[in-house]
């Protein structure tokens, strides 16, 4: 008999995003006529950068002639992406990583959800709260905790980020031994400082912790005293790994690429108390799960970084930023206290009531889609994010729609 993994039994049973479009199905079914504005879900709505479709089309090309046509590429990436990763996003900030240390892969979700394999079953893990749903999920279907009550799934150590704390959590006064931090964040927009970074670097190296650090937002970073990448701080190459994409950076969700750096220097540890080397750990997981980004797309990621790239993407990032300031301006005008919104593309918004019910009105009276609060944990609760990736007549006719609606 073929026997379940009954972790994935604990999964709550609806996805936060399956509920939304439910309603939204429910509600165009009823109001056929309405153009609903999707605020929602954090998908790209620009197109590619022209330097990234030219690159794109050139590595196509070099496919069709046998002469420079490529068949598997390295798991890790190719050379000439990793080095374009490490001398712009690392070196240039003085955060000394090097290609070698950079794993290309399709995307920081399977990122952030696969590396938890290299974990042992019975480490202590903290993740904020409210989260990107992926760091949880994936803990949960490797059985590293308890059933889901009131809001929490056991055995996971929660950080509460709420208006008191800026969004920002603080470090735990017990002992964890794995540490989930996002920023710029997904959902609030929070933005961490150097300071507290710190903070997190240093409880990481007294408890022998290691922080895996998200930055996928990380394009949206104007304000030059926040950092950038977590190896901006000192220490940080012992006890942290980042993730990064290109999905939001340079509008490639549908076209996949993303990076994790898994410094050479961060070591992990077995029962004994013996030290291995987390890089070769990762290496060796990847070298057998994963085949690697096709090499069209790796020459389309790498143009991103070109002078004319760099130009496009900065256009492409600003103009989602024009969005954020059009909402977070509106939704404060309205009344409603907001975080996020600069430095990042989510506004985050204390609703003052339930997060469905304010889902509901915005859905109902306004046509325009939100995503609750809640759905990123209890502490999402009485919160709704508005994402800024849509076409800017869509958010300027959905805030004019909501202005009514309130
Ligand atoms: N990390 C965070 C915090 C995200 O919000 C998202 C996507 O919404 C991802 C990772 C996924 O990135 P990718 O498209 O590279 O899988």
């Amino acid at each position: 008999m073929i026997k379940l993994n009954e972790n994935y039994l604990k999964l709550k049973s609806s996805y936060l995003f399956s509920d939304i479009s439910r309603k939204v199905a429910a509600f165009q079914k009823e109001n056929p006529e309405t153009d609903i504005i999707r605020l929602g879900i954090g998908d790209v709505t620009r197109a590619l950068p022209q330097a990234c479709i030219d690159a794109f089309h050139r590595a196509v090309d070099e496919l069709s002639a046998e002469s420079s046509f490529r068949g598997y590429g390295p798991e890790k990436g190719y050379e000439f992406l990793r080095k374009c990763i490490a001398e712009n996003d690392f070196q240039t900030r003085n955060a000394d990583i090097s290609a070698d240390e950079i794993f290309v892969s399709d995307g920081a979700k399977c990122d952030t959800g696969n590396f938890q394999e290299l974990f042992a079953a019975d480490i202590n893990i903290a993740v904020p709260d409210p989260v990107y749903p992926v760091y949880v999920d994936t803990n949960v279907m490797s059985g590293r905790t308890s059933t889901f009550e009131n809001g929490r799934y056991g055995g996971i150590h929660y950080l509460d980020c709420t208006e008191n704390n800026g969004f920002v959590p603080s470090v735990p006064d017990k002992k964890v031994d794995l540490i989930y931090l996002c920023f710029p964040n997904n959902p609030t927009g929070a933005i961490a400082t150097r300071e507290q970074l710190s903070e997190w670097v240093e409880y990481a190296r007294k408890e022998k912790a290691l922080i895996l650090y998200d930055a996928a937002y990380v394009a949206f970073i104007r304000d030059p005293s926040i950092p950038q990448s977590i190896y901006e701080i000192e220490g940080a190459k012992d006890v942290a790994v980042e993730f990064r994409s290109f999905s939001k950076t340079a509008g490639f969700t549908g076209t996949r690429c993303a990076y994790t750096v898994v410094p050479e220097t961060c070591m992990i540890y077995d029962s004994e108390g013996n030290k291995h080397s987390l890089h070769d750990l990762w290496n060796r997981r990847q070298s057998t799960k994963f085949n690697g980004v096709s090499y069209p797309v790796q020459r389309a990621a790498e143009a991103a970084y070109s002078e004319e790239g760099q130009e496009q993407v900065r256009e492409l990032t600003d103009y989602y930023l024009e969005n954020a300031a059009l909402i977070l301006d509106k939704m404060t005008q309205l009344g409603y206290c907001c975080t996020g919104g600069t430095n990042s593309p989510y506004i985050w918004i204390n609703s003052k009531s339930d997060s469905w019910k304010f889902f509901d009105l915005l859905l109902n009276k306004a046509g325009v889609v939100c995503t609750p609060g809640v759905g990123f944990g209890k502490c999402g609760e009485g919160y709704i994010r508005i994402s800024s990736f849509n076409m800017k007549e869509k958010v300027q006719q959905a805030l004019e729609r909501i202005s009514t609606a309130l």
